[in-house]
């Protein structure tokens, strides 16, 4: 009886202790939004010239957002390319970022955020409310922890802007359990002449819930969800982004079968161009605020 009062008693502190923890990590981000809306003065918002660096991680997901030496990423790969990241992100100067939005917490998306958390000072971090029980996850969070950072969920409709960028929050809108592909943060990145839609390895659930939102998903380029893998870009969501152009992150020979064949075909029946990072390496497409270019030619 004693001896079971006593484990009750540690169970009790354990879970008042990850509460405490969770609560810490997740802050309530309302005033910090608008102290961050606040700091974007006119003269930030003056250039339109908008970089998106699809940096080649392989099999994984890493997307650089540049404006006026301002800095977002999107995913940082897997475990072992730490040192192609940080080489991309020194050469270009990057000091610090406005924010860091880590879609999901698998390998291929926040293997190496530990290390850049570590090297870069970040404004924001972004996660869905969803935890993973990897190493690779638990090394995230001591870097969060350890570098005073904490973890925000953005809620879908959400928007913050940095420089002349506008991103806007359309998923995850809802628990999807434990299929973590389907938490996906999805944004919207603009600069209000083009825009980018990025959601990560979303599913077609997430891709329904989604278009139930009723957000405007119109973009130029979309990045397909989850490597060009057939469980996403389903007709209705490529039908409401519109996209002209695809960009499909994913690892040369990768035993996924990434991207399907299916999805090069429904890209090809929709007339929309594409990129693809195993055939072309890192795809950087530039906005001026006129015209969209990029480093390379689409795949004939
Ligand atoms: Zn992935």
């Amino acid at each position: 009886m004693k001896r079971n009062k006593k484990i009750s008693t540690i169970i009790k502190l354990l879970l008042i202790i990850i509460l405490v923890i969770g609560q810490y990590l997740y802050t309530s981000d309302q005033r910090g939004q608008t102290e961050e809306n606040k700091e974007t003065s006119a003269k930030d918002t003056d250039d339109p010239l908008m970089k998106v660096h699809f940096i080649d991680v392989g099999q994984a997901d890493c997307i650089l957002v540049e404006n006026n030496n301002k800095y977002m990423l999107v995913d940082g790969g897997n475990n072992d390319d730490k040192d192609v990241i940080l080489d991309y992100l020194n050469r270009l100067g990057v000091k610090e970022f406005e924010a860091i939005i880590m879609t999901h917490p698998h390998e291929d998306h926040i293997g190496s955020i530990d290390t850049v958390i570590r090297e870069f000072k970040v404004k924001k971090i972004y996660a869905p409310k969803k935890e993973h029980t990897t190493k690779t996850y638990e090394d995230v969070l001591n870097a969060v922890i350890e570098t005073g950072n904490t973890l925000n969920a953005p809620k879908s409709g959400e928007k913050f802007n940095f420089g002349a960028v506008t991103v806007t929050f359309l998923a995850p809108s809802r628990d999807y359990g434990n299929n973590l592909n389907n938490w996906s943060i999805g944004i919207k990145v603009s600069n209000g002449k083009h825009s980018f839609v990025m959601c990560g390895d979303a599913e077609k659930e997430a891709e329904e819930d989604m278009l139930a939102t009723k957000l405007d998903l119109s973009a130029d380029v979309l990045k397909l969800s989850h490597h060009g893998s057939d469980t996403s870009s389903t007709k209705e969501f490529v039908k409401a982004v519109n996209p002209k152009y695809a960009v499909i992150s994913v690892g040369k020979g990768n035993t996924y079968g990434h991207p399907s064949k299916s999805t090069i075909k429904m890209l090809k029946n929709n007339k929309i161009k594409y990129f693809r990072t195993d055939e072309q390496g890192t795809i950087v497409m530039i906005s001026d605020g006129d015209q969209l270019t990029c480093n390379v030619s689409p795949i004939p």
